[in-house]
């Protein structure tokens, strides 16, 4: 019989077919999953609707890669080019029969734009479906948070202020998602972009009231690898009532596939949580 696996599946992966991984590659990504000994990865490709208003460097980066930028300015997010996406992830479960393999998205604010989301869930039979936030509004404009952050940015917008911006919209996305989102991603999203030490005690009231909510709804937090997601953070999750977790590398290469997996299974089990006696499913208290 085989042993039970020591690592959690990753829920959240991107490949060639998300607009921003300019390295991706699912087959690469299951390569990668295989030889780690992952259960399970998912390919959650973005979807995202929200026109963002981008910093200069940001805006000179997609201009030149993607052509992804309007005649304002701002972001242009492509579609996501489903039945090319789901044969690739057909060819690539013939390639890696070891490997579970399930189709995703990521939805980029998804609670600003449900009727145009809806269509896509109803048809895609997605496996995974990850509620995101990427941006915070100053100024009564969606700035991406990674060039609100920037020093082009809006004067007012200090790391402080964005953290605390985001961590009001995460909560007002949380209680208008869509039926099919069963996971928030990244409710520590700005932190990618923290200059200096972070205390998260210093914010708890935001953080536990984007988790209550969250509980409320039924809905699993993942736990990102990305920037480790504070243990705080997945105390405070249990106390509130969470039940799930799920682990995410947010790779977009296949190099980061399941980066620092061991380390926040770890942690997450000295939290409460449990692994699934199903290998890919979410971790439940
Ligand atoms: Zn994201
Ligand atoms: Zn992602």
């Amino acid at each position: 019989m085989a042993s039970a696996p020591q690592v959690p599946a990753d829920d959240h992966t991107h490949s060639e077919w998300s607009w921003d991984a300019h390295a991706g590659s699912m087959a690469g990504s299951c390569a990668r999953a295989v030889e780690l000994g992952l259960p399970a990865i998912a390919f959650t490709e973005h979807v995202d609707a929200t026109r963002w208003v981008l910093a200069d460097r940001s805006r000179e980066e997609l201009v030149r890669d993607r052509h992804l930028v309007g005649e304002d300015g701002r972001f242009d997010p492509p579609p996501l080019d489903v039945d090319r996406y789901l044969a690739s992830v057909d060819d690539c479960r013939a390639r890696f029969p070891q490997l579970a393999i399930l189709t995703g998205v990521e939805l980029g604010e998804p609670h600003r734009f449900r009727d145009r989301i809806a269509p896509l869930l109803a048809s895609g039979g997605f496996e995974r479906v990850l509620g995101s936030l990427h941006s915070v509004e100053f100024h009564g404009l969606p700035w991406l948070v990674d060039d609100a952050m920037s020093s082009d940015g809006p004067e007012d917008a200090t790391q402080e202020a964005v953290l605390r911006s985001y961590l009001g919209e995460a909560a007002a996305m949380v209680a208008d998602l869509p039926d099919e989102v069963q996971v928030l991603a990244h409710i520590d999203y700005p932190l990618r972009g923290w200059r200096g030490p972070f205390d998260p005690a210093a914010y708890e009231e935001p953080f536990r009231h984007v988790l209550t909510t969250l509980a409320a709804s039924g809905r699993a937090l993942e736990v990102s690898t990305r920037v480790p997601l504070a243990p705080e953070i997945v105390a405070w999750w249990r106390e509130v009532g969470g039940r799930a977790v799920s682990f995410a590398s947010d790779a977009h290469e296949p190099s980061a596939v399941g980066h620092g997996f061991a380390a926040a299974a770890e942690m997450v089990e000295g939290s409460g949580f449990r692994r699934d006696r199903h290998p890919h499913g979410f971790w439940h208290r």
